[in-house]
């Protein structure tokens, strides 16, 4: 067992001995610190152990070309892992599970690993909810314009007057990269200003994103419940108009939800 594994088995020993409810008031103070300090990113999808990934990972950008959202990035110096090496920032933009999972089949090292091409052994880590007091659903408050404006900001295929208006210009044959990154946002759009359930209704596992979050309710209101399926792709977490989800790097349901 590496030190990183051992690491990351005492966190989540740690999180789990405070049991679901205290971890989600916890993990987004223990989780951020750990994610801080370790370092332990969240790889794209069909990643390699993570010793592996960053032995085979070659830096070579293909994920990333390929992937219709934008989703993922390479590390710069302060990475830690290497520069070039492929990741995701779930607030930026979160992994939108596409249905072939372009960016393994476009990974040539064995990074990331074609046999988990399906969504059926795709399992980046696990979201959780670090701040339930910032739900807006919690206390029934609406959307505001500025969580489906900030969007915008993560939405790369737009023009900037487009990013300014928040007006999406009908345009001749887009690019299919186009047509996705449009329809999210229109999808969220007819939140503004509505009650929130952005995290339930947006999720991206199919075919059935109920096994993975739902709505629950609570004390009047309602806030997210996470559920076995869940994938850790992070699209909750940047779509949430108020940054309660996290998601922890390779970690299972059964490790964070399991064994309290
Ligand atoms: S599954 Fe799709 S959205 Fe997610 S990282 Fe791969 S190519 Fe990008
Ligand atoms: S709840 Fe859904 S959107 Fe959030 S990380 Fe899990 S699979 Fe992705
Ligand atoms: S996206 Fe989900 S967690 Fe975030 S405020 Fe809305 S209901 Fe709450």
């Amino acid at each position: 067992m590496t030190n990183e594994d051992k690491k990351r088995r005492d966190f989540i020993k740690k999180m789990a001995g405070l049991g679901v409810l205290g971890l989600a008031a916890a993990a987004g103070i223990i989780g951020g610190r750990y994610l801080k300090t370790d370092k332990l990113r969240l790889r794209p999808p069909g990643a390699v152990d993570e010793d592996d990934f960053l032995a085979l990972c070659i830096k070579c950008g293909q994920c990333l070309q390929v992937c219709p959202y934008d989703s993922i990035i390479l590390e710069d110096l302060e990475g830690g892992a290497g520069v070039g090496t492929a990741y995701i920032e779930p607030r930026e933009r979160g992994c939108y599970l596409c249905e072939a999972f372009p960016c393994i089949l476009a990974c040539p090292s064995g990074a990331l690993d074609h046999e988990k091409a399906e969504i059926k052994y795709v399992h980046m880590g696990m979201a959780v909810i670090a701040d339930e007091s910032a739900c807006l659903a919690l206390y029934n408050k609406p959307v505001p314009d500025s969580a489906i404006d900030r969007i915008y900001e993560h939405t790369k295929v737009l023009t900037d007057e487009e990013r300014e208006t928040k007006k999406i210009e009908d345009i001749p044959n887009p690019s299919e990269k186009r047509e996705l990154q449009v329809e999210l946002l229109k999808k969220l759009e007819k939140f503004r200003g509505k009650q929130c359930t952005i995290c339930a209704d947006l999720c991206p596992y199919h075919p059935d994103p109920t096994l993975a979050i739902g709505m629950v309710a609570k004390n009047g209101g309602y806030i997210p419940e996470i559920r076995e399926a869940c994938v850790g792709c992070g699209a909750c977490v940047e779509l949430c108009p108020t940054d309660v989800l996290k998601i922890i790097p390779r970690a299972t349901y059964q490790e964070i939800y399991k064994k309290a």
